[in-house]
């Protein structure tokens, strides 16, 4: 009988993992950290919520009997991500990283490189842009609630719930988007400046296409540092190493 895996997720990349597993029949459990208000399920067991930091979450991985984890959380989900560093590290649980590449410029692409929010607020001042295609997601969107002069478009999942800059709309989606509907979008409101974190991935790649045809600039926030862990970039690859394991 083999034990269960742990998948760290909020991905596509997690879904589809937890896909190939549960229906090659191999015991997962899925985490979701909750706060989506209806996010996409993963097949098989989901479990959702933080677990109480590295120490917690050492005691969830031992009680659980889990074999072996998988962090396929998001590129910026800092905290997640070390903590199961940690975790793993104590109590003795192989870890592996599933994290997609991240997007690199082609020819024609306009795109100036920051390393967080602040800069990439900084960065939308000095460009003097007028209407802004905000795609960081709705966390530290406070960033950017200083800057009067710009009309910013913040496009995320649910709803902000932080300081926004006095001229925005909100628009609630979560694509995946088409070449076509981001060119609407930004011929629809005028939009002269895209800011995306290099978030990597196909779901969400055609508001970098739609800005290289508009000819428009794009401010990316690299990814953050990450510890040194056993990193994979495709789910196939995760696959092998989770049969692996669970097999152990
Ligand atoms: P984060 O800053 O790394 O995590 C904050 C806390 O949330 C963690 O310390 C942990 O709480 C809990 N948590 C996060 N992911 C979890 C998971 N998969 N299962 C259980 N608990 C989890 O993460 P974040 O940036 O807020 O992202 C939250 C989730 O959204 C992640 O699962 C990530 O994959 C997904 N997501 C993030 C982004 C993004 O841009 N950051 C984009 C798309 C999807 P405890 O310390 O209490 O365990």
């Amino acid at each position: 009988m083999s034990r269960r895996v742990l998948i760290l997720g909020g991905t596509a990349e997690a879904r589809a993992l937890a896909a190939d597993l549960d229906s090659a029949g191999l015991p997962i459990i899925s985490s979701l950290a909750g706060r989506v208000a209806r996010p996409r399920l993963p097949a098989g067991e989901v479990r959702s919520g933080g677990f109480g930091g590295p120490d917690a979450l050492a005691h969830w991985l031992v009680d659980q009997a889990i074999a072996a984890v998988v962090d396929a959380t998001h590129p910026f989900a800092e905290r997640i991500s070390a903590s199961a560093a940690a975790a793993t590290a104590s109590a003795g649980v192989p870890l592996l990283r599933l994290e997609r590449p991240g997007w690199v410029a082609g020819d024609g692409d306009r795109w100036q490189w920051v390393d967080d929010l602040p800069q990439a607020a900084a960065a939308v001042r000095a460009l003097g842009a007028g209407r802004v295609l905000l795609t960081t997601g709705r966390q530290g969107l406070a960033a950017f609630a200083a800057d009067t002069e710009a009309w910013f478009l913040i496009r995320c999942v649910d709803p902000p719930d932080t300081r926004l800059p006095p001229r925005h709309e909100v628009l609630l989606d979560r694509g995946p988007y088409t070449l076509e509907s981001e060119l609407a979008l930004v011929d629809a409101h005028g939009v002269d400046l895209v800011v995306t974190k290099n978030s990597g991935g196909r779901l969400t790649e055609a508001k970098l296409q739609a800005a290289r045809v508009r000819a428009l600039p794009v401010v990316v926030v690299r990814r953050p540092p990450r510890l040194q862990v056993a990193t994979v970039r495709t789910v196939a690859e995760a696959g092998v190493w989770a049969r692996r394991q669970a097999a152990g």
